[in-house]
């Protein structure tokens, strides 16, 4: 069974329908302004902000963070996975 991860929060789903169904606490526009997305890339051991370069070893505690980088500004959003 693959498993599916929201690009925002990093939770874990068994299937898209699942996570495409729920708001997201982390959605760019607020939370639970929008609904969870997919990360349209395999599972990783690490992830790299395609922003700021930073590693981190799960979308959960790399979206915990704002990132310096953000285009909006620094610290004006969250780091985001590359895919
Ligand atoms: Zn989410
Ligand atoms: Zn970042």
């Amino acid at each position: 069974m693959p498993n599916f991860y929201c690009e925002y929060c990093g939770l874990k789903f068994d299937s898209v329908w699942v996570l495409t169904a729920a708001n997201c606490v982390r959605h760019p526009l607020g939370p639970h302004r929008g609904r969870h997305k997919l990360y349209e890339s395999r599972e990783k051991g690490h992830y790299t902000c395609k922003y700021c370069g930073k590693l981190y070893s799960s979308i959960n505690s790399m979206t915990a963070s704002n990132c310096l980088r953000h285009p909006d500004g620094v610290h004006k959003g969250r780091c985001a996975p590359s895919l």
